[in-house]
C-alpha cells in the first residue's frame, strides 16, 4: 500500500476539508485546488460514494492526501514519519517517495524498526538520509 493510499484509507475527504473550514456537500463545488472561484464557475462535484472530488476542469480526482499536502501544507516527509508510527510500512521496493526508490538497506531497518530493534526517530533520521542521498 503507498503512502498516499494508507492516509487515504485513514482520512476521509470530507473530514480532511472540513477540517480546513471547507465545507463539502454532494454536487457541484468550486475546486479548492486551482482558481475555480475567479471564473465563478463551479467546475468539480464531492461524491460521498467514493468520497473523492472530481474536478472536470483539471481532469482531476482528490482525496484525503492531496487535501493534506496541497490545501493544509502538510509534507510528504511528515506524512511518512507519521503513517510509520501509526504501523503502516512500504509496500515494498517499489515504493516511491518523490522518486526516490528506497534501498533493501533502509527497508531492513523499517524491518528492525517493527521488531522494536531501532527508535523512531532512528528510523526517521533514516529515511531523511534516504530521501536527501
Ligand atoms: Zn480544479
Amino acid at each position: 500500500m503507498t503512502l498516499r493510499e494508507y492516509v487515504n484509507s485513514k482520512l476521509s475527504t470530507k473530514i480532511a476539508m472540513e477540517s480546513l473550514g471547507i465545507k463539502v456537500t454532494e454536487g457541484s463545488c468550486f475546486c479548492e485546488f486551482h482558481r475555480d472561484r475567479e471564473g465563478g464557475k463551479k467546475s468539480a462535484k464531492y461524491y460521498a460514494d467514493g468520497d473523492f472530488i472530481m474536478c472536470f476542469s483539471e481532469r482531476k480526482t482528490f482525496q484525503a492526501f492531496d487535501v493534506l499536502t496541497v490545501l493544509a501544507g502538510v509534507s510528504e516527509k511528515d506524512l511518512y514519519s507519521w503513517a510509520i508510527n501509526d504501523g503502516w510500512s512500504p509496500g515494498g521496493k517499489e515504493f516511491l517517495v518523490k522518486n526516490v526508490v528506497l534501498s533493501d538497506a533502509f527497508l531492513s531497518r523499517v524491518f528492525l524498526y517493527k521488531l522494536g530493534k531501532l527508535k523512531f526517530l532512528e528510523i526517521v533520521k533514516d529515511f531523511k538520509n534516504e530521501v536527501l542521498k
